[in-house]
């Protein structure tokens, strides 16, 4: 964005002192906040304008690092700087939405994933889950009212008046939309929880994952959801498997794709192969044809009590040579003119099927 569009954006004229670049983003940021138009995209793009309207005029320079078109790579830039605010916003808009959302569902169960890897599940393991819960406001005991409140500072920004958003390097201050920027509460309310004798509590809470858990499960806590009118939900945690690298799971087997060499199959190899416990060493006999499988018993996956362990099978994917230089060619085309069809025994069995097909 450049200064012109972002001055138009905030209804400035050219040059705006700090103060009134100030008290325009504070309007027009409060009027489009997504806490105050929920599920508007048209608010939610105005917001997003305006926001990002105040970054380039607070900080011109570092903006137009990011944001100026410069020849060829202009739309690249131009992404990035999009994609670092869009994961800020994101983050506003998930918390503007949440409480709207929870508000329609009557569950108390709270909802959260856990991502392991496949060493993870060769064996029981624990797992923190970050989870936000509903919980009765300890300060009103879910009251709502304070008695006697006075002026004090808002609950949501602290007094601040702004609310910082923060991702990775980048953060950005937005008005606070509980006080309208003013950083003050006024009235009975409770000021923990703002008057609705519920508050958010971020918690980890240790998850038991057993061993060779599938993709998907759900694992229920009970008593850990939201509390709601004294009672508590549970939490449901779903089990994410995490892509690995070389091996893929199947079932309680774990399958490994291991490239061989046209020369070592032919002639036979020994080849180091990682297992989830390590490495081991196996004997790929002379003659091994591409798609051939090799069982380690009992080093795939293992659910508690130890029945139906799984095995580890390594599938040979022979690799025909590419980029092959002179002396190379010279030896491949030797070998293809002094082989015979009892070397190629696949071949020649094709080949007469072919034969009598075609008699
Ligand atoms: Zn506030
Ligand atoms: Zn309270």
């Amino acid at each position: 964005m450049n200064v012109a569009d972002a001055l138009k954006i905030l209804g400035l004229d050219k040059n705006p002192s700090a103060s009134q670049l100030k008290s325009a983003y504070k309007k027009l940021a409060l009027e489009f906040h997504p806490d105050r138009n929920p599920g508007d995209p048209e608010a939610e793009k105005r917001f997003k304008q305006v926001v990002i309207a105040h970054e380039t005029l607070q900080n011109p320079k570092r903006s137009a690092v990011r944001a100026t078109p410069r020849g060829r790579s202009s739309a690249r830039r131009k992404g990035e700087y999009e994609e670092l605010w869009e994961d800020i916003f994101s983050h506003i808009f998930k918390n503007a939405r949440e409480p709207a959302d929870e508000k329609k569902s009557t569950s108390r169960d709270l909802h959260a994933q856990v991502e392991v890897t496949l060493e993870e599940l060769t064996r029981d393991s624990e797992k923190d889950v970050a989870v936000s819960r509903r919980v009765r406001c300890a300060s009103c005991g879910g009251r709502g009212a304070e008695a006697g409140a006075r002026r004090s500072a808002c609950p949501a920004c602290k007094g601040a008046g702004e609310v910082r958003y923060r991702q990775g390097l980048a953060e950005l201050w937005v008005p606070c939309s509980a006080c309208d920027g003013s950083g003050e509460h006024t009235g009975l309310a409770c000021r923990v929880c703002g008057g609705e004798g519920i508050t958010r509590k971020r918690e980890n809470l240790r998850v038991a994952i057993p061993a060779a858990t599938r993709e998907g499960a759900q694992i229920r806590i009970k008593g850990m959801g939201h509390e709601d009118a004294g009672e508590a939900g549970d939490l449901i945690v779903t089990v994410r498997a995490k892509a690995h690298p070389v091996f893929r799971r199947e079932g309680n087997d774990v399958v490994l794709d291991l490239p061989v060499s046209f020369s070592q199959a032919a002639l036979g190899h020994e080849a180091l192969v990682p297992t989830l416990k390590g490495a081991q060493k196996i004997k790929i006999p002379a003659g091994t044809q591409s798609g051939r499988e090799f069982r380690l018993k009992g080093e795939g996956l293992s659910p508690a009590g130890g029945r139906n362990t799984g095995d580890l099978r390594v599938r040979v994917i022979v690799e025909t040579p590419t980029k092959l230089g002179e002396r190379q060619r010279e030896i491949l085309d030797e070998l293809q003119r002094i082989s015979s069809p009892s070397n190629h025994p696949r071949t020649r069995t094709f080949l007469e099927k072919m034969k009598s097909l075609l008699e």
